[in-house]
């Protein structure tokens, strides 16, 4: 590990803020549980996972991503369009080149296999929608949803489910919905969790790879190559098709080399090797302390999020108005959907503060009639009012 590589970048702090990393266990004591803002060792990442509202079109041949792969810089593309790039060259042999779209310096070691997570926490409401003509007429798919653009809009209803995190830690986890006490917070440790933990993949910002579901993620990627061959044999197109054969034998190799990778023998070596990456690293996380992050210590928050793990979390006034309803935050509902009345961009508080600068927060104002009583409506209309006002654009 060079020095260099240890300097944070801009990119590094854009990939570290939007995307979400299965690490291989060896290495689990380098990652910083504590601050969100250092930058993960991309030599460590086993699996990348991205929310399809964070997933742009494959750069190459302009679709979605099929076998995704991700540079270290954060682009992603389809293995095929991305080994091709690679190979057309003078050299055929060549294995690093500049990303087609920022030009960084990648290299075919480099990229990383990419786990997109569908969206589906948030819905249109169809008679709210068919007002909105403009949006109609761009014929815009939700996932081609550029960075400026809100994750959700007012009209939209959000499906929202509560979360438990320690103030100490980024860890968080969904409470579970038939919990009548608070035993399940002994569930959270400042352990990184494995991916097959319940909720994991949806909400945690790490997670330990397994060699079983890396095998499961493989054989569903062979799965789709081997229908692009097909496809690429009746259309008698050679060249797409030797690329994609090439993919396949890649990945079997992939997946051959995952009982050496995880085999429990090398825990002897592999242990050295992450205590020396745990020394550096813990030089890193002093280094890169950031002292002007809100911070509690051994306390609990719970907040809602979107349920597939976008980062929509609900306004401060929905939050009081459950508080005077529920009391606890722990009593809150564990799921519910809400219309979105208003929505706006946020910066990090005290409770989502396990998230990375950079990442793009959204709080909704939802409408709570049908979740909180009559009585609590009634107390909150004034400050709801004079909330949707402010939203209004000046005449
Ligand atoms: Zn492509
Ligand atoms: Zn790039």
């Amino acid at each position: 590990m060079s020095s260099q590589s240890l300097i944070p970048h801009k990119r590094d702090a854009f990939v570290n803020a939007n995307y979400r990393f299965l690490i291989h266990p060896d290495s689990r004591d380098t990652v910083d549980v504590v601050n969100p803002d250092t930058n993960v060792d991309w030599d460590n990442v086993e699996q990348v996972v991205v929310s399809a509202a964070n997933c742009s079109n494959c750069p190459v041949c302009l679709s979605t991503p099929s076998v995704p792969r991700m540079a270290k810089c954060g682009h992603i593309f389809c293995l095929a369009c991305i080994s091709q790039f690679f190979t057309v060259q003078a050299n055929p042999y060549r294995t690093e080149r500049g990303c087609p779209i920022c030009m960084k310096h990648i290299e075919r070691c480099d990229l990383r296999c990419v786990r997109i997570i569908d969206c589906f926490a948030i819905k249109s409401d169809k008679k709210m929608s068919s007002d909105d003509d403009e949006s109609d007429q761009e014929d815009k798919q939700d996932d081609e949803q550029t960075d400026e653009e809100p994750s959700v809009k007012p009209g939209q209803t959000v499906d929202f489910c509560l979360l438990h995190r320690k103030s100490d830690y980024v860890f968080v986890q969904p409470v579970p919905e038939d919990s009548t006490n608070t035993s399940f917070r002994s569930n959270i440790s400042k352990k990184i969790p494995f991916v097959s933990t319940k909720g994991v993949l949806e909400f945690s910002r790490y997670m330990l790879a397994t060699r079983k579901h890396m095998e499961a993620e493989f054989e569903r990627e062979q799965s789709t190559l081997e229908i692009e061959a097909i496809e690429s044999l009746t259309l008698k197109d050679a060249n797409q098709l030797g690329t994609v054969t090439k993919c396949i034998q890649e990945i079997e190799t992939s997946n051959e080399g995952l009982s050496q990778r995880y085999s429990t023998d090398s825990n002897s070596t592999s242990m050295s090797l992450a205590k020396t990456r745990a020394s550096w690293a813990a030089g890193y996380r002093r280094a890169t302390a950031n002292p002007t992050r809100p911070a509690g210590v051994g306390q609990d928050y719970y907040f809602h999020q979107a349920v597939d793990g976008q980062y929509v979390y609900l306004n401060s006034l929905n939050i009081r108005m459950l508080r005077h309803e529920f009391g606890d935050y722990c009593n809150f509902p564990k799921r519910f959907s809400l219309f979105v009345l208003y929505t706006e961009e946020a910066t990090i508080t005290p409770y989502i503060a396990h998230l990375p600068l950079y990442c793009n927060i959204t709080f909704a104002l939802v409408d709570l009639s049908g979740v909180v009583s009559e009585p609590t409506l009634k107390r909150f209309e004034n400050d709801m009012a004079q909330r949707l006002d402010k939203s209004k654009p000046e005449p």
